[in-house]
């Protein structure tokens, strides 16, 4: 029986293949969205075995971050860069919580975790949300949330208003940009809390200073930062 249904199931992939979104190439039948050589050759930091990592540097005399780590380096040609663009451009959104989970997976393995009681994904604008229909902060939290067993709270932190296109704006610019627009919405929720803040990608880290700000006005909160990729364009 099962050689029929292996025979059936190998007809169909040749009628509608699947492929990895890292790499194009046909997925075996064990595998789903990413092929074993992505999964294998994403560029992991393995950051969160090292506490005074780059990441953790970059909050250093901003705020007070107790732990921060990213999963893997975004660089032009890493497969973590081509998997976010699908996620975030092409809505493949299966992605963002696949990324999530595997990230998860690697981070219950070690301390990084420890005393966490939230997950907090950083906020997108809710027009630039309605435009592409989704966060993908909250999906990649939603993942780590599965794997992890930690709770996931994405209505807790919000947008006040819209920054203008950051790409092109200079560090300084883009610091002032994003100071004082996030607000916490039943900040009394979080009192004694340790949460993770969630992101896509890490550059310059003022979006989750701003982020962690607002959450450290509250009552005995503790801010630690988790990042799917940390860019070293
Ligand atoms: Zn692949």
């Amino acid at each position: 029986m099962s050689y029929f249904y292996d025979l059936w199931d190998d007809f169909i992939s040749l009628l509608f293949p699947r492929l990895c979104y890292g790499c194009g190439n046909h997925l075996m039948r064990n595998e789903t969205l990413i092929c074993t050589e992505c999964y294998i050759l994403i560029p992991r930091t393995n950051y969160h075995l090292k506490p005074d990592n780059p990441v953790s540097q970059l909050f250093w005399g901003r705020c007070n971050i107790e732990r921060a780590s990213a999963f893997s380096f975004y660089t032009r040609d890493s497969r973590i860069r081509k998997l976010i663009h699908q996620l975030k451009y092409k809505g493949i959104k299966e992605i963002g919580s696949e990324l999530g989970r595997i990230y998860g997976n690697t981070l219950k393995s070690s301390e990084f975790l420890k005393e966490i009681d939230l997950i907090i994904p950083v906020p997108l604008h809710p027009s630039r949300k309605r435009q592409r229909g989704f966060n993908q902060s909250d999906l990649i939290a939603c993942g780590l949330s599965e794997s992890t067993g930690i709770p996931v709270d994405s209505g807790i932190l919000a947008r006040k208003t819209l920054t203008k296109t950051q790409t092109r704006k200079s560090r300084y610019d883009r610091w002032t940009n994003v100071q004082d627009i996030f607000k916490v919405t039943g900040e009394d929720g979080l009192k004694d809390m340790h949460v993770l803040l969630v992101d896509d990608v890490i550059t310059t880290g003022s979006t989750i200073e701003a982020c962690a700000n607002e959450l450290l006005k509250g009552d005995n909160i503790k801010v630690s930062v988790a990042a799917l990729a940390f860019s070293v364009m």
